[in-house]
């Protein structure tokens, strides 16, 4: 119980202080899908915070959505996942490549910091990595 407090002390704390950084007003619809990528730190696009949160928050409206996570974004608290053809954000943590299911669509994090780069793109400044296929669910299913 003890561990649990102290998380949902630090998130308010983040929360808090994010808020002040960026000089924006602590409010409930922030709070909530700011709750949503600091604790699932996952990849959502709008309709999937609007299924995640407009059973209990009817009025939030999408265009509501649209602009919190713009100022999210601004303040480089979430970051557009760099997979072709998906509009979806993610928790701004460090670089990561993608591998996108064919099948069921789902985004899985891949760690690439030991992929070996060949020497022409060592200097390259801005690299983004997607891989495409069949997760091992689907192809379970598949079977
Ligand atoms: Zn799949
Ligand atoms: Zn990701």
């Amino acid at each position: 119980m003890l561990t649990m407090r102290n998380n949902e002390d630090e998130f308010e704390a983040a929360f808090a202080a994010f808020c002040k950084r960026a000089g924006l007003r602590r409010t409930i619809q922030r709070r909530i899908i700011y709750e949503l990528f600091y604790k699932a730190r996952c990849h959502l696009g709008v309709e999937d915070i609007m299924a995640k949160i407009s059973i209990k928050n009817p009025e939030l409206r999408q265009e509501s959505i649209y602009r919190i996570l713009n100022d999210f974004e601004r303040e480089g608290y979430i970051r557009k996942v760099r997979v072709p053809g998906v509009k979806k954000y993610e928790y701004a943590s460090e670089k990561h490549g993608h591998f996108l299911c064919s099948e069921c669509g789902r985004i899985t994090d891949v760690d690439t910091s030991d992929i070996h780069l060949p020497t022409i793109l060592l200097g390259a400044s801005d690299v983004s990595i997607t891989f495409n296929g069949i997760c091992p669910n689907c192809a379970k299913k598949k079977k």
